[in-house]
């Protein structure tokens, strides 16, 4: 990926540059480890962190008045390059509030994450990118010197937060799924469910949950746990190339995050009477052998149902099956690396 320096550009031609398709601006140029801040004419700092990283109001609770109203917001999205939905709600949000269309008074964190994996529309260069989201991490590929900038960002992030923080990393899915938009609720230690939180996903018409139940190596796991901010991996429906998203169906989610930064409270609807399907994790399978095969068709939709007792997928020596009635495949890839999940069921739950 061949990017300019940005050391050319006046500090207007920047804020027009990144104003007018913040997308373009991550594939053309590169930071080179600089900085960079300015002012919007509405008071609110802009500060570009890294490629990909840009804050808005990071050092707000010092000077604002309401600080202790203010939240701490991390949207995050392209984790895996191809996902061009979210990338496309984020730029555009990005936009709104560089040209003050929109304002907020939160602290606002966007990552875009793998710029590298956008550029050539793949889900990421050397490896999985939301693997790697964990403090011990020792690889040295493209994405795992990527995870420690972002969890470092995170950190910085997140140690000045003075109230609220939240993060929601958006994704689109690789398969089609009976329920187009899901979440996944990183496993919280015996920490509390947030109601709230669920309703609000509820009205970004995210009405599917999935509870995990153990640790994980993800961008919402790693804030979750510690950053104890409510985070959130979530899927806006199926991937698609740039230019071909309908975004008529982000509708909703888009004015919820309108909403979430313009607003100091956003307006919810009742925990009851939210529509939500709740499931919790049952079986995580991992492929351990390379003939490692799905017993089902590959364009199989995510929360399709099996029977106890119908086996879901093979490899030598070991057959895996559903352990009960109704229970469900999530994110079935036989493609991955071994050792790697190559199939998460779920089981439904009652909060
Ligand atoms: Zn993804």
């Amino acid at each position: 990926m061949q990017q300019k320096d940005i050391s050319g550009l006046s500090r207007s031609e920047l804020k027009t540059l990144i104003t007018k398709d913040y997308i373009d601006f991550c594939l053309k140029y590169t930071l080179n480890g600089q900085q960079l801040s300015f002012v919007l004419d509405n008071k609110s700092h802009v500060t570009l962190l890294d490629d990909g990283i840009l804050a808005i109001n990071l050092n707000q609770h010092s000077t604002h008045t309401n600080a202790e109203q203010s939240k701490s917001i991390v949207l995050s999205c392209a984790v895996h390059g191809n996902e061009t939905a979210p990338i496309e709600i984020c730029c555009l949000l990005i936009h709104k509030l560089l040209s003050e269309e929109l304002e907020t008074a939160h602290r606002v964190l966007f990552i875009f994450g793998n710029i590298p994996a956008m550029a050539i529309s793949e889900r990421f260069v050397d490896e999985n990118l939301n693997r790697l989201f964990s403090r011990d991490i020792s690889s040295e590929s493209l994405e795992g010197r990527r995870a420690k900038v972002l969890m470092k960002q995170v950190d910085d992030f997140f140690e000045k937060a003075p109230s609220t923080k939240l993060h929601y990393d958006l994704h689109t899915a690789i398969r089609p799924s009976k329920n187009e938009k899901f979440a996944v609720y990183p496993y919280l230690h015996g920490r509390d469910y947030s109601k709230e939180q669920l309703a609000f996903l509820s009205a970004c018409e995210v009405n599917t949950i999935l509870l995990s139940q153990s640790p994980t190596g993800t961008f919402s796991y790693f804030s979750s746990y510690q950053h104890q901010a409510h985070a959130f991996t979530v899927e806006l429906g199926k991937v698609k190339p740039f230019g071909q998203n309908d975004m008529g169906k982000f509708k909703a989610v888009f004015q919820k995050l309108v909403e979430l930064l313009s607003e100091a409270e956003v307006s919810l609807p009742e925990y009851e009477k939210c529509p939500l399907t709740i499931y919790t994790v049952n079986q995580v399978i991992n492929k351990h052998k390379s003939d490692f095969t799905l017993n089902f068709a590959d364009d199989m939709v995510n929360f399709s149902e099996f029977k106890a007792g119908d086996i879901l997928a093979t490899e030598s020596g070991t057959e895996y099956r559903a352990q009960f009635d109704n229970e469900a495949i999530v994110f079935p890839n036989a493609n991955v690396a071994i050792g790697q999940r190559a199939i998460l069921t779920v089981i439904p739950y009652e909060l």
